[in-house]
């Protein structure tokens, strides 16, 4: 241990998100494992962005910090989309991030830095919450959900806020919807949510909101404690880019302009989001058949007794076992997982499970094909 480390530091890992190197990747893989798009950008919108850099960005200035531009056109995509009137969510509702990951951890900044707070999550959800917290030494509080539904354990969640002090819970993460198991926030669920106290900022990320086009938008103005995360990585075919944004108060919003990294957001990435933006019809349109795909990949896997399928609002299905199958369940996750990765499709293993992208129509093909194969070989299936 380098004696100018933080202690804390010492028990955490690196994030690793891929476990293939570069060289690697250049070998045919069908990545389903880290719920990007399928598609890149359409060749035409490439080559607009392409232009826009050759002839108007000064690659020796710095970006614009305020992204002040970028902002008027994300509220705009926010009320048209949630068919509210123009002008409703403003530039000041908004703060754009170096993805959203840079927006959490301005939001453990901003409200439990320094021991004045700790976060609530409900596992299983993203990890980035918990990994970001623990990154600033902020502790984590986890409680669990229904192995049925997936919905939040809302009476330890309460107890929990109730019970947990020095410091107490100041920052509760959700997903709307939840990431891995793609259920999205039921009634209980926000009503809770609605009933919890000013003293308690409540983070709605809603990473996956083009595809389930559920959203808490139109209530959020109505909660200063309230904040929305989205993100351009996923529906808007931008995870190389890194734009994600928040919506919330104007107050809110400026305490995350306040702790942010003054040009945190790369000029060339600030294009990227305008040109996706302003093509979002096209870019939007294969939604629908992204989710016809959803519904072929779940009722195929539906077929196998041995696998219990989860419906899903998002780009991704979650399975597990079926618990009646008394199936050996590490073992052979483990074993499906390297079955496919050597066939040529990644797809993550993750909480006692398998979270399977949805990718091109080809890509799901071959998933599904291996994932019979390997089911067949281990007995699961006959
Ligand atoms: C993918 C994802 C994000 C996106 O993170 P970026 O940093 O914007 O790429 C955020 N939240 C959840 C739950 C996700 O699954």
């Amino acid at each position: 241990m380098l004696p100018f480390l933080r202690s804390g530091l010492t028990q955490l890992t690196a994030y690793t998100a891929h476990t293939e190197t570069l060289d690697q990747q250049a070998l045919v893989l069908d990545h389903l494992d880290t719920n990007e798009s399928p598609w890149d950008l359409p060749t035409t919108v490439k080559q607009t962005l392409a232009q826009v850099y050759q002839t108007e960005v000064a690659a020796n200035r710095y970006p614009d910090g305020s992204h002040t531009a970028l902002k008027r056109e994300i509220a705009e995509y926010v009320n048209e989309s949630a068919l509210l009137p123009d002008g409703t969510v403003t530039d000041h509702h908004l703060s754009v991030g170096n993805g959203s990951d840079e927006l959490i951890r301005s939001l453990l900044i901003a409200t439990c830095l320094g021991h004045e707070g700790s976060i609530l999550v409900a596992d299983p959800t993203f990890s980035m919450y918990g990994i970001l917290a623990r990154t600033l030494g902020i502790s984590v509080t986890t409680v669990g959900r229904s192995p049925q539904t997936f919905e939040i354990d809302l009476s330890a969640a309460q107890t929990a806020l109730d019970q947990t002090t020095a410091p107490p819970i100041r920052l509760v993460f959700v997903v709307h919807p939840n990431s891995p198991t793609g259920n999205a926030l039921t009634d209980a669920e926000l009503k809770w949510l609605r009933s919890l106290p000013q003293n308690i900022l409540i983070v709605i990320d809603e990473a996956y909101f083009e595809f389930s086009q559920t959203s808490v938008v139109k209530e959020l103005l109505g909660h200063s404690n309230w904040v929305i995360l989205r993100t351009f990585s996923k529906a808007f075919r931008l995870a190389a880019h890194r734009v994600g944004y928040a919506i919330a108060h104007p107050e809110v919003i400026a305490v995350l302009e306040k702790v942010r990294l003054p040009y945190n957001l790369p000029t060339f990435s600030q294009l990227a989001a305008h040109t996706a933006l302003r093509h979002r019809q096209d870019l939007l349109a294969s939604l629908s058949d992204l989710l016809q795909q959803r519904r072929q990949v779940i009722e195929t896997l539906s077929q196998y007794p041995c696998l219990q399928v989860f419906p899903s609002d998002a780009n991704f299905v979650f399975v597990q076992f079926d618990p009646m199958e008394n199936i050996s369940n590490e073992v052979m996750l483990q074993k499906i997982g390297t079955d496919l990765k050597q066939q040529g499709t990644l797809i993550r293993l993750i909480s006692g499970g398998l979270r399977i992208t949805i990718g091109s129509p080809a890509e799901n093909e071959r998933m599904l094909g291996r994932l019979y194969d390997s089911l067949l070989r281990s007995g699961l299936i006959s």
